[in-house]
């Protein structure tokens, strides 16, 4: 009887363990899920680490998905920019649950792969990329803590050996060319850059190693997650005011592009009556009594009646 009733407690604490665990396990497999979706990060890490080996990387997320007890074959699915305690979190979403020593055992890869010390990295945001640059860089593998925000904020004569990009995309944005070659300069230029002032689509960022002040937009917000990011530089005392009160440039930018296709789209001046518009001496669009320019004007001007 005494046994029956231990055995009865046993498979009710199992099952309210089980039970109450289902909802962590969800959300586990629901954060998770976004890494599982995403094709090869190899492009990424190439793209970053131009002058790594294959091997090289293959070896350093080996020791990392090892760590995680993920499967081999998912090691190109986390990307340089993934933060290690975002991954680490998307495991166990729920503070206080009892983990499988997921970070230790990474840890203690690295140590034995390349007696880098992962204990000596304070930043809580470093990420895979910031981690497998510190272990090839001897020098910052000296300094492993070189790369970390708040210590480079800190010390002034550290970050001056950390170089930005700043100088050479400080020209301005005129074309949507110019914003497209911006956004794919983008992981370059925000190496080095902190959140200043963060608004809605946008933020103000400020340079930590030369103090430039960039403008961060989304130039395709409608797209889903918003697009790629693109950075300019500009030039204010009072970041939250600048974001409240200056335009949108990139999207300035796109309309003024759109305008331009659609004016072309117009077709030829062939004429041969001259445009109606007092003091124009251009020739009329086929089925229009304006020229190009007119006669998108007046369609704008129809719009904005409306
Ligand atoms: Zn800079
Ligand atoms: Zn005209």
């Amino acid at each position: 009887m005494k046994d029956i009733i231990v055995i009865a407690i046993i498979v009710i604490i199992g099952a309210v363990v089980m039970i109450s665990a289902i909802p962590v396990e969800r959300e586990s497999k629901r954060r998770l899920q976004r890494y599982w979706n995403r094709m090869c990060t190899g492009k990424e890490w190439r793209r970053r680490f131009p002058d790594a080996t294959k091997d090289e990387i293959r070896r350093f997320l080996e020791t990392f998905v090892d760590g995680f007890t993920f499967q081999s074959s998912q090691r190109l699915k986390f990307e340089p920019n993934d933060k290690v305690m975002d991954i680490y979190r998307a495991l166990y979403p729920s503070t206080g649950w009892p983990d499988a020593s997921e970070v230790e055992t990474f840890a203690r890869n690295l140590k034995r792969e390349y007696a880098f010390d992962l204990a000596k990295v304070e930043d809580p945001h470093v990420t895979l990329g910031q981690l497998f640059m510190m272990i090839r860089n001897p020098n910052q593998r000296r300094h492993p803590t070189a790369l970390i925000a708040p210590l480079v904020r800190r010390n002034v004569g550290r970050a001056e050996k950390m170089k930005c990009r700043c100088a050479e995309f400080s020209q301005p944005l005129r074309t949507m060319a110019d914003v497209r070659a911006r956004c794919d300069a983008e992981e370059m230029i925000a190496a080095t850059l902190r959140n200043t002032a963060p608004g809605d689509w946008r933020s103000v960022r400020t340079c930590s190693v030369c103090g430039a002040l960039w403008c961060q937009e989304y130039p395709s917000g409608e797209m889903h997650g918003g697009g790629a990011p693109c950075s300019y530089r500009i030039d204010t005392d009072d970041p939250d005011r600048w974001l409240k009160e200056t335009e949108y440039l990139t999207a300035r930018i796109r309309e003024r592009d759109d305008e331009a296709e659609f004016i072309a789209s117009l077709g030829e001046e062939v004429g041969p009556a001259a445009c109606r518009q007092n003091g124009c001496d251009r020739k009329t669009i086929r089925h229009s009594v304006f020229c190009r320019q007119h006669h998108f004007e007046n369609i704008r001007a129809a719009q904005k009646r409306k």
